[in-house]
């Protein structure tokens, strides 16, 4: 498992906050996005929240962290609050799981707040599980929220769709993303921008491609291949297919950014920013043709991996191109 930290979305905690203040909070809620975009903590945040002993009056928009009810949150502790989740990656959620959440529907709350139960990654309910779910979504306890998260609404079953409110989860802007590796995963500013280049927004990304030292790699993959002869790299490399479709992703950003920084952009569009020198010079020695005609055969090499076509003599070409 990889150490997320995924923080809570603020701006859906302070959303809850108002339903619950207005007395407009439904009874069963679908959280949906990518993997690690913050569905569970949101909604384990929201239970905090509705629970919290500073808040019995609903007007806080945010939990005190301090108060036994919070701190019995952090712990998992809380008698009114329930998440279950398929117990290994990719395994069904079991219908016993489903049967103990909903156990607390019936019980009396410990506590002030609400009961909150969660069923993360919700895809992975069996026919069976979502049967007994329905029963309950049919019969709402007023004193209970229900939240499922799920990566795609396509993949839960309309039946239960149909009677949860949705609430989307976007993945971070590449700014939002780079900000959240510097400040909570101590990454260098520089790598923090390729990562989050590199991971379309979504953290959980950003964290694999960290933990297999993708900035590492792809600056050796310029070393390497883009500004050196290296013929025992580029033998390694054609080993694996992994490893080449890496280096044509490399390749691709560092073309990319030539094109742009020979049209005179120089700002944190450039993906490789950390090597600004090298790719000022790299552009400066090509045409713009030459470029464009090289991101060309880049594309082309991609598409020929992809195909499973022997990729030698493309990687050859695009060398002898640069
Ligand atoms: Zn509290």
């Amino acid at each position: 498992m990889l150490p997320i930290l995924v923080q809570y979305n603020e701006e859906v905690l302070k959303r809850f906050a108002m339903l619950n203040r207005t007395g407009r909070l439904a009874h069963a809620y679908l959280f949906v996005g990518p993997r690690y975009v913050g569905k569970k903590k949101t909604a384990l945040a929201i239970a905090k929240l509705l629970n919290c002993e500073k808040n019995t009056d609903g007007q806080k928009d945010v939990f005190c962290d301090e108060c036994p009810s919070c701190i019995k949150m952090q712990v998992m502790g809380h008698p009114d609050v329930a998440l279950i989740a398929p117990e290994t990656e990719g395994a069904s959620i079991k219908i016993e799981q489903v049967r103990s959440i909903l156990e607390k529907v019936k019980m009396r709350a410990f506590g002030t707040g609400k009961k909150v139960l969660i069923i993360g990654e919700a895809q992975h309910l069996l026919t069976a599980g979502a049967n007994i779910l329905l029963k309950t979504l049919e019969e709402p306890s007023p004193d209970t929220i229900l939240i499922l998260t799920a990566t795609a609404m396509e993949n839960i079953l309309p039946t239960i769709r149909s009677r949860c409110h949705m609430v989307r989860f976007s993945p971070f802007s590449k700014a939002a993303l780079e900000n959240q590796l510097t400040q909570h995963y101590d990454e260098s500013k520089l790598a923090s921008h390729f990562l989050a280049f590199s991971a379309e927004g979504c953290l959980g990304k950003a964290l694999q491609l960290r933990d297999s030292q993708s900035f590492e790699k792809k600056n050796q993959a310029i070393n390497r291949f883009v500004l050196s002869d290296d013929e025992a790299y580029i033998k390694n490399v054609l080993e694996e297919d992994e490893d080449v479709k890496f280096l044509l992703e490399i390749l691709e950003g560092w073309v990319r950014d030539a094109i742009l920084v020979k049209s005179g952009i120089s700002d944190t569009r450039i993906i490789n920013f950390d090597r600004m020198n090298d790719l000022a010079r790299f552009a400066q020695k090509l045409a713009f043709k030459d470029l464009t005609d090289l991101y060309s055969q880049v594309v082309k090499a991609q598409k020929m991996l992809s195909e499973n076509f022997n990729i030698k003599v493309a990687l050859a070409t695009i060398k002898l191109m640069m």
